[in-house]
């Protein structure tokens, strides 16, 4: 009797482990989406991305090529858009396709 006690003990716990990354994994493709489609379109976006091409010279901060977008080294996971521009890098194309690969 109190085997069935512990094995169904630790299968809740195992079925709770399960749910709580499923949710995990759940709310991350949630911020991305958010982080796609809302956050890079806006026009906070657009003016911080500015700023950061400005400070880099326009330049890619891995190659030095012309920089024609911004690359996030960070994200600040529960703030959407409240990063500072320190964790922001202006990018060339292939530089960045390279860094999402
Ligand atoms: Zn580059
Ligand atoms: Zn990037």
């Amino acid at each position: 009797m109190e085997v069935l006690v512990l094995v169904i003990v630790l299968i809740a716990g195992i079925a709770s482990w399960i749910f709580k990354q499923w949710m995990f994994e759940v709310k991350r493709k949630e911020r991305r989406d958010y982080y796609r489609n809302v956050y890079l379109k806006s026009e906070a976006w657009q003016r911080k991305r500015y700023v950061v091409l400005k400070r880099d010279n326009w330049r890619c901060g891995y190659c030095g090529a012309k920089a024609t977008q911004v690359h996030h080294t960070r994200y600040a996971k529960y703030n959407i858009g409240t990063e500072p521009i320190d964790w922001l890098i202006s990018v060339c194309n292939s530089c960045h396709d390279n860094l999402h690969n």
